[in-house]
């Protein structure tokens, strides 16, 4: 199959969370498994840095009102092939693809995914002369989902169209007048359309017209189907259910392997489980916490938002040091949550360290340092960092919802808990600080989660059955 992966994010070059990741890997996985693939992302400054030389292969002037000084241009950087959308006036900012400077989301954000997915839907369609046209368009989240709105919407041959919701929560949604100037068409304005509660709907669109739906976890799928986690969308969802599959997301194992991760001062492996205490050590030092055996140190790596459940962490403060544990947090987001975290980090400096930040070397040394990894999410579509936990030994304690749920086995790999609530949390702390100080029973848990198999493989050939029965 040739098939064009539509992202609004693709690490290293950019990443506010899990699709950059995602965007990563999963094209190179399904290269791996037979299909042509190309992945269409916005040429964004980082990307221009880093691949300058890209060439042109199209204008796309004239062909549409949308596409004014807009261009593509392609790069290949080992097997990944990559096809960038030139728009100076759109994507040639500073700082996050969403949200300016003031954190606010860019005021023609409409414009700026509407183009990605007008684009990406004309490469799929007769219109586009190029040598390369794909069968299937693979678009995720709603900076992509209009992708396949158009392509059912507007006229001429077209591609399959198969749409990945990473986070139900981010929705896209803009006024009513965003429907004309994205160029779909006034008849979609309904219900059994695109429009949500008076709003124009990115997400919803694409929900509504991909002829196929993914999401990242089997939990996800289900639970996305109901009223409570649905988002106002669960019932479209519902109706939807004969086409929505739950595919877990791997991880890439060359960029999280405890055996070759440069950013570890200590590599490791199940082997040889004793550095793994070296890194802890190192960890400990930078974070400025004394350096001490008799405590575990439980790790934290999390974009701080109420969807992660943090503040259930933050209330147990004072309870931390009692129990007792060390803690490091890295994480930046809403500055009522850092707050929080600062002012309890400075009540308890010898217990408690906090990073407010984006730090991809300290990412690796807390998944490595730690002795387990806490990610209390109160709903967590896949979530990427229980399974870089499980690989690196660091077993996670998580609340059984969403791709938690479908990777973490309490008592066998990790620990999970149902309720919300920081007194559901401390228990599960209580049982886990139990549990780690019978050091082979803790060793059994380390090494089942560092032999399960996590790799994109499983993953890509589900993908591709999908592509071709559509
Ligand atoms: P989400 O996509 O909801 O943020 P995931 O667990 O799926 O959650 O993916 C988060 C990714 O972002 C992981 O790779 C994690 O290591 C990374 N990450 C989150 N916050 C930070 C941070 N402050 N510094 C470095 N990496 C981070």
């Amino acid at each position: 199959m040739k098939v064009l992966f539509v992202t609004s994010e693709i690490a290293p070059w950019v990443k506010t969370g899990g699709l950059g990741d995602v965007a990563a890997a999963l094209p190179l996985a399904l290269a791996e498994a037979g299909n042509d693939v190309r992945v269409l992302v916005p040429y964004y400054p980082a990307l221009r840095q880093a691949l300058p030389k890209a060439t042109a292969v199209a204008s796309l002037d004239g062909f549409d009102a949308l596409f004014a000084n807009s261009a593509l241009h392609e790069a290949r950087v080992g097997n990944l092939s990559l096809l960038m959308l030139d728009c100076p006036a759109y994507y040639d900012r500073p700082g996050n693809p969403y949200l300016g400077p003031q954190g606010r989301d860019w005021p023609d954000n409409h414009l700026r995914f509407g183009l990605l997915s007008r684009v990406a839907a004309w490469l799929g369609s007769d219109e586009n002369a190029l040598p390369w046209r794909p069968d299937v368009v693979h678009c995720n989240d709603w900076q992509s989902a209009l992708a396949a709105a158009y392509l059912r919407l507007l006229p001429g041959g077209r591609a399959r169209s198969l749409l990945t919701i990473h986070n139900l929560a981010f929705q896209g949604l803009f006024p009513r007048d965003a429907l004309l100037q994205v160029g779909l068409p006034e008849s979609s304005w309904s219900l059994d359309g695109v429009e949500f509660y008076g709003q124009l709907s990115f997400l919803k669109a694409g929900l509504q017209f991909a002829d196929a739906i993914t999401t990242v976890s089997p939990t996800y799928a289900r639970e996305i189907q109901t009223e409570v986690d649905g988002m106002g969308l669960g019932g479209l969802l519902h109706h939807r259910a004969a086409s929505l599959h739950g595919i877990l997301n791997g991880i890439d194992g060359n960029e999280w392997d405890p055996a070759h991760d440069q950013h570890l001062p200590y590599p490791y492996d199940v082997h040889n489980l004793d550095a793994k205490a070296a890194n802890k050590h190192a960890l400990q030092a930078q974070m400025h916490l004394p350096q001490r055996d008799d405590l575990p140190l439980l790790g934290i790596v999390s974009r701080l938002t109420h969807q992660k459940g943090l503040d259930l962490v933050t209330a147990l403060g004072d309870a931390l040091p009692v129990l007792p544990v060390q803690l490091a947090v890295l994480g930046s987001g809403e500055s009522a949550l850092e707050d929080l975290f600062r002012r309890v980090a400075e009540r308890h400096r010898n217990h408690i360290a906090v990073k407010i930040g984006f730090d991809e070397a300290l990412a690796h040394r807390i998944e490595a340092g730690a002795d387990m990894f806490l990610m209390p999410s109160r709903f967590e579509p896949c979530g990427l960092n229980q399974m870089y936990s499980l690989r690196y030994g660091t077993p996670p304690i998580v609340r059984a919802t969403g791709g938690l749920a479908d990777t973490v086995i309490d008592g066998v790999n990790g620990f999970a808990f149902l309720e919300p609530t920081a007194a559901a949390l401390l228990a599960t702390l209580q049982r886990a600080v139990a549990t780690w100080r019978d050091r082979s029973r803790w060793r059994h848990m380390q090494q089942d989660g560092m032999a399960r198999d996590h790799s994109w493989a499983a993953p890509a050939q589900r993908y591709s059955q999908i592509y071709a029965s559509l």
